[in-house]
């Protein structure tokens, strides 16, 4: 990415704000108009002061002088307060709403972005939030270098340098001469100090995250006795971090130096070219501390470059990967158009093969059919392939050959978002937001009254347990038990009340007594709907109606559970292979004893 496409891209970003930038320019050419007055000021004071001294004038003229001379420099030095003070604040406001709508625009962006986005493995959990926050951030510094600090600061050099020039064309000259030596030097600086601030980030970022990793495995670290070795580690961290910084420093120090001696002999160039003209009679002695302080202007700016400088850099990196976010159309999801009256729920998939974007073949050549109204199991060792059937239906990926179908239509031709509206999902652990129990349930139709969350809540046997919290459906969903969780997700499915449903092990994170207390909130969700099931349970497994048996991404068998009992294949051996970890022996034993003592 180069500047000018870099440029052109944040411009899009500001246009909505262009009167805002153009105030806030006209405040810094004015600002940088009345830089100049003191120098302006001075001069005058000093051949004034020279000339009563010559005519051995009274000291009450001198005070005459002084009255003015502070009068116009209070007078100016308040505008220029207010001045500052308006393109500071206008300069903020400008980059802070930039900011919010950047960051507005990339979160509607990935929204939209296919589930293949999100599980790539360049934007696992936190890369992509890093890749989203540099960007922004460098973004926004960008837009205050172009469109606030830049301008400021070559208009005040600038100005200063004409005024040299005028004043005296020598003059002039040994200004303009030292700039390019200063841009030279600054872009050395900021050549060799490239990187540091990235580097001082990610040391920063591996530090912090080195701690939060400490926290969360105190309990291993002191059962293991590892608290030297982690001490160690994060020695090592810091010892880096800080010989990072020395050299750093050192460089820019060294920098710093070579910079201010250069603007030292400037300094003394200019006085001693002065002191000539003035010498020779053809400047007042005014014009010493006039030069000098228009060459501080000159030269004060141009001090800063480096930071530019290397803030450009900075954003033309982060920015690339950001607009690979902010930009991957093709990552968009896909969307047919089909809006059928009525979803009747039959689903079949025929030669699907399907491979994630990593590279995983996941399904292969996967034949089968769902009927319509009924249970149907998925059953396989973990790894199978199940849970990649159910995102194949739910439209999260597309399949690489075969068809899916429901009730007779391709998937692809249904409009994505009806198809959704159409299916629930409940998950082995079921997201549940910060907020109220009511707001949780809500989620599945945030147009339900009050009367309906309950509705559903009653229907997923968990309402009764609401109302004995003190803030009854006000309270924190995240309170809850994980089976309690579990019902509040299958009460906001009620809300939802989607013709088809996928539940993908939905006991599989609870105990055996949340197991039970859930078990009739599922077989109520499950009555007359179009029902996968996903289960390592037996006893879900023997309620399904139909069962399907997959084995490294293969179909191998399908039919009901008493068919593929007899068929003593594999759905024979993973049965039994459940059963026997139940210990039914010893289970019926001791059930069979108690009932003889009584
Ligand atoms: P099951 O639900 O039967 O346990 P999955 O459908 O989750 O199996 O997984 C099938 C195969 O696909 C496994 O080899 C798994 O590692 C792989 N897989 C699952 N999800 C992804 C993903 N997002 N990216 C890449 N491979 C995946």
């Amino acid at each position: 990415m180069n500047l000018w496409v870099l440029y052109k891209k944040i411009l899009v970003f500001v246009k909505p704000y262009r009167y805002l930038v153009l105030g806030t320019l006209l405040l810094t050419l004015i600002g940088s108009l009345m830089a100049q007055v003191n120098a302006y000021v001075l001069r005058y004071t000093v051949d004034e002061v020279s000339r009563l001294l010559d005519e051995h004038k009274s000291l009450q003229e001198g005070a005459t002088l002084l009255l003015a001379i502070s009068a116009i420099l209070l007078s100016k030095e308040l505008i220029y307060a207010l001045i500052q003070f308006g393109q500071k604040f206008y300069g903020t406001k400008l980059r802070i709403l930039i900011s919010q709508d950047i960051s507005q625009q990339v979160v509607d962006k990935i929204l939209t972005y296919k589930m293949a986005f999100y599980t790539s493995s360049e934007n696992e959990s936190g890369k992509l939030q890093t890749r989203i926050d540099m960007g922004i951030s460098s973004l926004t510094r960008l837009v205050q270098n172009f469109f606030i600090d830049i301008l400021p600061l070559f208009a005040n050099s600038i100005m200063a340098l004409v005024l040299m020039f005028s004043a005296n064309f020598y003059v002039g000259m040994v200004s303009l001469c030292i700039i390019p030596i200063y841009f030279y030097i600054s872009q050395l600086q900021a050549k060799k100090l490239s990187g540091f601030r990235r580097n001082m980030r990610s040391y920063r970022e591996t530090k912090n995250s080195g701690i939060i990793g400490l926290i969360e495995s105190i309990t291993v670290i002191k059962s293991f006795v590892r608290e030297p070795l982690e001490a160690q580690k994060h020695k090592e961290i810091q010892d880096e971090m800080t010989s990072n910084q020395m050299s750093t420093r050192k460089l820019s120090f060294v920098f710093e130096s070579i910079k201010g001696f250069l603007e030292q002999i400037g300094v003394v160039v200019i006085i001693i070219l002065t002191t000539y003209f003035v010498l020779n009679g053809s400047m007042s002695i005014g014009a010493i501390m006039f030069h000098i302080m228009l060459f501080n202007n000159v030269s004060a700016p141009i001090r800063q470059l480096h930071r530019i400088y290397d803030e450009v850099n900075d954003a033309m990196i982060y920015s690339e990967s950001f607009f690979e976010v902010l930009d991957a159309e093709h990552q968009t999801e896909s969307s047919g158009t089909y809006v059928p009256e009525k979803i009747k729920g039959t689903i079949t998939m025929q030669h699907v093969d399907f491979r994630y974007p990593d590279g995983t073949k996941a399904l292969h050549d996967v034949s089968l059919v769902v009927p319509h109204g009924k249970i149907t199991a998925l059953v396989g060792l973990s790894g199978a392939g199940k849970s990649t059937i159910i995102n194949l239906l739910d439209k999260f990926y597309q399949p690489a050959s075969g068809t899916i179908t429901l009730d007779g239509i391709d998937l692809q031709e249904f409009d994505t978002e009806f198809l959704r509206k159409n299916t629930g999902l409940v998950l082995q652990k079921n997201h549940i937001f910060k907020g109220t129990i009511a707001e949780n349930i809500l989620y599945g139709n945030p147009q339900a009254t009050m009367e309906d969350v309950a509705e559903a809540a009653k229907k997923a046997y968990i309402h009764e347990q609401i109302m004995e919290l003190p803030k009854g459906y006000d309270a924190q969903a995240s309170l809850l038990s994980g089976g309690q969780q579990q019902r509040i997700a299958i009460a906001r499915l009620f809300l939802k009340n989607p013709p088809i449903i996928f539940l993908d092990e939905p006991t599989a994170s609870l105990d055996a007594i949340a197991t039970e207390q859930i078990k009739r909130s599922l077989d109520a969700i499950k009555k007359d709907r179009t029902v996968i099931i996903i289960s390592h349970s037996i006893s879900q497994i023997i309620d399904a109606e139909n069962v399907i048996v997959l084995e490294r991404g293969r179909v191998v068998e399908q039919g009901t559970h008493e068919e593929l009992y007899h068929n003593k294949s594999v759905y024979f051996d993973i049965f039994n292979a459940m059963a026997s970890s139940l210990n039914i022996d010893k289970i019926a034993k001791t059930v069979a004893d108690e009932t003889a003592e009584h």
